[in-house]
């Protein structure tokens, strides 16, 4: 699996995510965004790694989403694709809320929550 080269004495996997153009990989802990061309270091899936993974996919979950929405052309909203302009004031607010607030960084997987 892929790890993030920045910081080996914390490894975190790389999420790939479609959040942002050109980047599909994402380190939640250092925000370091990479293409799909040589990002980061390949390392032996570990059961910890893999939970580590799904930890900081679950807590980025939301975020990841909010800021994926601006770079689509349409998204899902109550099973239909919708355009971004089209969505509810209600949705884009909290989108927009969850962007401004952002993603901490440097937060360890074991200290989620
Ligand atoms: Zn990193």
């Amino acid at each position: 699996m892929k790890i993030c080269s920045d910081h080996r004495d914390y490894e975190v996997p790389l999420i790939y995510t479609f959040s942002w153009a050109y980047n599909e990989y994402w380190c939640p802990y250092c925000g370091k965004h990479e293409g799909m061309m040589g990002a980061g270091e390949n390392v032996e899936e570990t059961e910890e790694l893999k939970k580590r993974l799904e930890l900081y996919k679950e807590a980025t979950k939301d975020y990841r989403h909010a800021m994926g929405v601006l770079i689509c052309s349409s998204t899902e909203w109550e099973g239909v694709q919708t355009k971004l302009d089209e969505l509810p004031e209600e949705e884009k607010n909290r989108l927009a809320e969850i962007r401004k607030k952002s993603w901490k960084l440097n937060q360890k997987a074991e200290d989620l929550k």
